[in-house]
C-alpha cells in the first residue's frame, strides 16, 4: 500500500463500521455505541477530528451504507465510482499532516467533523485496496443469515465467510443436509 497510517486500520474501521448493521439489530443505534466503537480508533482521529456529536449519528449510518455499496460492487469501475462519490461528498482534501511529528497523508477537511473524518478516512482505506488489488479483495459472507463484509486476504481469494464461526456453522448445516438427503433416499 502507498501510505502508512491510512492503510490497514482505516480498512479495519470501514469493515467494523459496515458490520455494525446486523439483522438482529443496529450495534451503533445510539451515540454511546458509536463513541465506544470510535474509542478503539482514537489514535487515528485524535488531534484531527472532533469527537462525534449525537446529531451525526444519522449521517454516519448513511456513510455505513455507502461503504457497504463500495465493498459489494460487482467490478472495479463500479467500486471506483462509489468510492469517488464518498470522497467528494465528505470533502476529501489530501495533504501532508505533521500532527504526530512525522509527515504523513491525511484526507479529512481541516477542523472537520467526525463524519467528514470518518467518511474520507474509510473511503481512502477502501480506495487503497481497490487500487492495489481490485474490488475482488472485498467479500460479503456467504452464510444465509449473515451479511458481514470482510477483506479477503487468502491467496486465491477463495474466502466465503466473514469468520470461522460462520464457516463452521455453514459446514455443519451442509453436512446435516447431506445426511438428511441420504436418509430420505434410504426410505
Ligand atoms: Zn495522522
Ligand atoms: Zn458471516
Amino acid at each position: 500500500m502507498y501510505f502508512n497510517h491510512y492503510t490497514n486500520r482505516p480498512v479495519d474501521l470501514a469493515v467494523h463500521l459496515v458490520n455494525t448493521c446486523q439483522a438482529d439489530g443496529d450495534q451503533i443505534a445510539e451515540a454511546d455505541d458509536l463513541n465506544q466503537l470510535l474509542e478503539g480508533y482514537r489514535d487515528l482521529w485524535e488531534g484531527v477530528a472532533q469527537p462525534p456529536k449525537a446529531s451525526e449519528l444519522k449521517a454516519i449510518h448513511q456513510l455505513r451504507d455507502s461503504l457497504r455499496t463500495v465493498m459489494v460492487s460487482p467490478d472495479d469501475a463500479t467500486a471506483a465510482g462509489h468510492v469517488n462519490a464518498i470522497l467528494s461528498d465528505y470533502g476529501a482534501v489530501p495533504r501532508v499532516s505533521m500532527h504526530n511529528g512525522e509527515p504523513h497523508l491525511h484526507f479529512e477537511p481541516v477542523n472537520g467533523t467526525m463524519t467528514s473524518w470518518l467518511g474520507t478516512t474509510t473511503a481512502m482505506g477502501l480506495a487503497a485496496v481497490i487500487v492495489e488489488d481490485g474490488v475482488g479483495r472485498f467479500g460479503a459472507c456467504n452464510a444465509s443469515d449473515c451479511d458481514d463484509v470482510f477483506v479477503d486476504t487468502s491467496r486465491n481469494r477463495s474466502r466465503l465467510n466473514c469468520s470461522t464461526t460462520c464457516s463452521t456453522r455453514e459446514a455443519v448445516a451442509a453436512h446435516r443436509k447431506r445426511k438428511d438427503k441420504a436418509k430420505a433416499k434410504g426410505k
